[in-house]
């Protein structure tokens, strides 16, 4: 890479500098409107993010109207707990190299986390026409197995802070929604869940994550919570540079009779072994005095509190349980009066309920102490929800479904989202 700026991890490159060597970064993954690409160049800069490029795909808005609208919109709302996003410039061939490169390299099945990368997703190339990127933190853990150790002085390997898992998961409704009935006994998301068929059977005994019961300040339904979403798919990576099966890290602390020899390595080990054993307890102290799930609720609540019905709406419905078309809904809300825009705004609010939580966790030995750790919270996934009337479509049908299909005050199904116990 061409830069006056030095070796500094905290420097920025100058005013007016492009991205332009593709092969200093490779692919990391990717979701439905975009590909991760991960820095393995030089610049120490660099490494803190992730370069987040759009594909391809009809209609969607550009890198530098999502930077203005995540500036805008939610920076204000989440304050620190925004995931850092900032837009950096690409030379001309930056993208069109990077595609011929996707093109031909085989991504492989996972991505860095063990997902499966979805097949159709990940042959849609990146959009040419778009000269700006967006490099996004890095929420990513096992950073610190490319640290070098002596480079920055560090004495005793056991002190050094390391990023040792990430916990990826999305909130969704934390708090019930508008238009589900006064005598409601499963909130949104669980209700959606069982609608989709999507849960466990009730024999496999295994949690379900409620949304109601994380945001509940209770201490028993938030490990609940915390429980159910740590056994959920894919939602938590560790990295324990040990494979399971290698058990000789143990043995290597024994050398020359009961002096303890302890490598980087084996305090790695023995850390992310602790750090498993102790993440319910961790997280659900976490989430007991964070403010984020609050902030989120509160947020969810203020921008979404007439739900995607209007109750003229909801009246013409209940006597033809049919969706009256765009139109239809348009003329009805201008003709009550309700269109004011601004708190009551439907798209914020859906953004709010679909974003990621990334929590990173930090771990380090305390000498003689045992283990100590600090938690990094980040709000992402903050897509630009684009006003296409489809979606909104989507929406009011999902809740027309669950409301017809009563799946809000279904009894039987060993739950009460309510008060978070079970009805069996
Ligand atoms: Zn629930």
């Amino acid at each position: 890479m061409d830069t006056t700026s030095p070796l500094d991890a905290g420097t920025p490159p100058p005013e007016g500098f492009h991205l332009s060597d593709p092969a200093e970064w490779e692919y990391f993954n990717e979701g439905a409107n975009n590909i991760l690409f991960r820095y393995v160049g030089d610049h120490p800069y660099f490494k803190r993010f992730l370069l987040r490029l759009r594909k391809a795909l009809p209609g969607a808005p550009t890198t530098v109207q999502l930077h203005n609208h995540l500036n805008n919109r939610f920076a204000p709302l989440l304050g620190n707990y925004i995931m850092r996003c900032d837009l950096i410039e690409l030379d001309q061939n930056f993208v069109p190299e990077l595609n011929k490169a996707l093109v031909n390299e085989d991504v492989g099945d996972y991505d860095w986390s063990g997902r499966p990368i979805n097949e159709q997703r990940a042959r849609r190339l990146l959009e040419e026409g778009e000269h700006y990127g967006l490099l996004v933190e890095d929420m990513s853990c096992g950073n610190y197995l490319y640290r070098d150790e002596e480079e920055e002085g560090i004495e005793d390997p056991g002190e050094m802070w390391r990023d040792m898992a990430t916990i990826e998961f999305k909130p969704k409704w934390l708090t019930q929604s508008p238009n589900a009935p006064a005598n409601w006994t499963l909130c949104r998301t669980c209700a959606v869940r069982l609608m989709s068929g999507k849960g466990h059977r009730p024999e496999e005994q295994v949690p379900e994550y409620c949304p109601l019961d994380l945001c509940s300040g209770q201490q028993e339904r938030i490990e609940q919570a915390v429980y159910a979403l740590l056994n959920g798919n894919n939602a938590v990576m560790i990295a324990d540079p040990t494979p399971d099966e290698d058990d000789d890290a143990e043995d290597k602390m024994m050398i020359d009779g009961d002096a303890a020899v302890e490598t980087s390595e084996s305090i790695s080990h023995e850390l992310a072994k602790t750090l498993e054993g102790s993440l319910v307890t961790l997280l659900t102290h976490f989430f007991r005095k964070s403010t984020i799930i609050p902030l989120l609720a509160e947020l969810q609540n203020r921008f979404g509190t007439r739900g995607v019905f209007t109750s003229a709406t909801l009246a013409l419905m209940s006597e033809t349980d049919q969706l009256p078309t765009e139109e239809e809904m348009a003329r009805m809300a201008m003709m009550i009066g309700n269109s004011e825009p601004g708190e009551n705004d439907i798209w914020t609010a859906m953004t709010l309920r679909d974003c990621s939580l990334f929590l990173k966790v930090w771990v380090r030995k305390q000498r003689g102490r045992g283990m100590e750790a600090r938690i990094e919270c980040k709000v992402g996934d903050l897509d630009l929800k684009t006003g296409d009337g489809g979606r909104a479509v989507y929406w009011r049908d999902v809740e027309r479904r669950l409301r017809k299909g009563g799946w809000y005050v279904k009894k039987d199904v060993g739950r009460n989202c309510r008060t978070g116990q079970g009805m069996a």
